[in-house]
């Protein structure tokens, strides 16, 4: 596994006031290769690459792939596998199971969909005599489950897309809930070689028996945790246990919580396993603003205002929130979409298009609906509301600075925040600077409430050392590569 080493440098420019970190690092992954990034980083909020060399890439010539999907990577400009790619392509090749973990963002789709897609085409080759070289049935062979009906889209338009040198000859089909089943019925008969599904929706077309899993191949469980965290247990047991025996299992997830290690350790055959904590996170900026209490919506706007940005996915806790927040950017002149559970399929569609294609710059999202969304090259991700758990902070973060893109996380806290983003921070092992924006500082009263607040007060007894040691960004961001 690649080892990052790196190096940080300071400059300030007294003249401008403007501080700015220049951070080189370089890696060395599992072949020998060697790459290197610098980074600019400057106080006024703007993450750039100043520099990015690659010395000796790593190739994707190298993974085992076969010419068909390398002359796709070439044409979507995949020009060097990413960490977990290079890792992970050529064990699952060779029929490994595998536990990964990783982020969105750090190239897992194709890390599963390149090697499936791969053993069902070569399959099919093997038995060119055949006329169909499915069995006749409804049967899938590729079978990976998602937690949200946005990622089942997506992971099967990808696969669509790194399988357009097969001429039509792999099908794929996604089944998700919130939608007529008819057309996915439809889209069943006869069977598939890979399906994409969430798991509630996959039980009851199994139900109806619109199609059969016992001559699944290959499993993936894509944000494993997150299935697990949004309720799916149940269905992913009984889903589970209508599979055989005899299977490939790749099990992604970007944390690993208890039930997903019960999950591991039920489901994989001596799996090899791959952990890439931050694949990510050496590019991105996290950071903290402090805000008065009831001023969040004015700061909000005041940054969204003074710095452009080009497409923003601002988190929330509750549908009605995204509205109220959508109504009051409205007001300060700020044009901002919603994006949650209740807006019907096709609202969802339409808005998360026009997001993509940067015709709508502020979209406000809850959990549920932002998860797993591959927006490419996000720029900024904002936390409005704090998310509940410290998972749901380190995927919330995902969503910015994709694929090797610097991107910028940043959570507003007033005081009443203050306790729960220790904890987010504590158990996401970072610690973050909390800054203030000129214009929206902290009244000593508010800071003295969340001082005093019973649950405000940091634990144990070494405040002092900790604060003395407070890292910056830039350490946090240095440790998390
Ligand atoms: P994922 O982590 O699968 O959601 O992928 C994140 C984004 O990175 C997607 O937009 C992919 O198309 C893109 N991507 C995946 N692998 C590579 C690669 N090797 N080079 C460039 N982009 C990639």
């Amino acid at each position: 596994m690649g080892v990052p080493y790196s190096a940080k440098h300071r400059y300030y420019n007294r003249n401008i006031t403007t501080e700015i970190f220049f951070i080189a690092e370089t890696f060395t992954n599992l072949t020998g290769h060697k790459y290197a990034k610098i980074v600019g980083y400057q106080l006024s909020l703007e993450p750039f690459i100043l520099m990015s060399t690659i010395t000796t890439p790593t190739n994707f010539n190298d993974l085992g792939l076969i010419p068909a999907l390398l002359a796709r990577l070439t044409e979507l400009k995949y020009l060097q596998p990413t960490p977990i790619q290079a890792q992970a392509i050529p064990k699952i090749l060779d029929g490994h199971d595998l536990i990964a973990g990783a982020n969105t963002g750090s190239g897992k789709t194709a890390t599963f969909a390149l090697p499936l897609l791969q053993h069902l085409f070569l399959q099919q080759q093997a038995k060119k005599t055949s006329t169909s070289h499915r069995v006749k049935g409804n049967y899938v062979t590729g079978l990976i489950l998602v937690p949200t009906r946005e990622l089942a889209k997506q992971v099967a338009d990808s696969i669509k897309s790194y399988a357009v040198h097969f001429n039509g000859s792999i099908k794929t089909v996604a089944v998700f809930g919130g939608v007529s089943s008819n057309t996915q019925m439809l889209a069943l008969r006869g069977g598939t070689d890979i399906l994409v599904a969430t798991p509630g929706r996959l039980l009851d077309l199994i139900t109806s028996n619109a199609i059969k899993l016992d001559r699944v191949e290959t499993l993936v469980l894509d944000e494993a945790d997150r299935m697990l965290s949004l309720g799916f247990t149940e269905e992913l047991s009984a889903l589970l246990a209508l599979l055989p025996n005899k299977k490939q299992t790749l099990l992604f997830s970007a944390t690993f919580p208890e039930q997903v290690q019960a999950l591991t350790q039920e489901l994989l055959n001596d799996p090899v396993e791959i952990q890439l904590q931050s694949a990510d996170a050496s590019s991105l900026v996290q950071r903290v603003f402090t805000v008065n209490k009831g001023q969040k919506t004015a700061l909000l706007a005041h940054l969204i205002k003074q710095h452009q940005w080009r497409q923003t996915l601002i988190f929330v806790n509750a549908k009605n929130n995204c509205n109220h927040l959508a109504d009051k950017l409205s007001k300060r002149g700020i044009a901002a979409e919603v994006f949650h559970g209740d807006k019907g399929q096709g609202a969802r569609n339409r808005v998360l298009a026009a997001f993509k294609a940067g015709e709508i710059e502020v979209l406000i999202a809850t959990d549920i609906a932002a998860r797993g969304l591959d927006i490419e090259k996000l720029p900024v991700v904002i936390n409005f509301d704090l998310p509940r758990s410290p998972s749901d902070y380190m995927h919330r973060i995902g969503r910015s600075g994709r694929a090797g893109e610097v991107g910028l996380a940043l959570s507003l806290i007033d005081h009443e925040d203050y306790y729960h983003f220790k904890i987010i921070e504590k158990k996401n092992k970072i610690r973050l600077e909390r800054e203030e924006v000129a214009g929206f500082e902290v009244a000593e009263d508010e800071l003295l409430i969340a001082a005093n607040k019973p649950m405000a007060k940091p634990e144990g007894s070494g405040k002092k050392k900790r604060k003395n040691k407070t890292p910056t960004n830039a350490d946090i961001w240095l440790r998390n590569s």
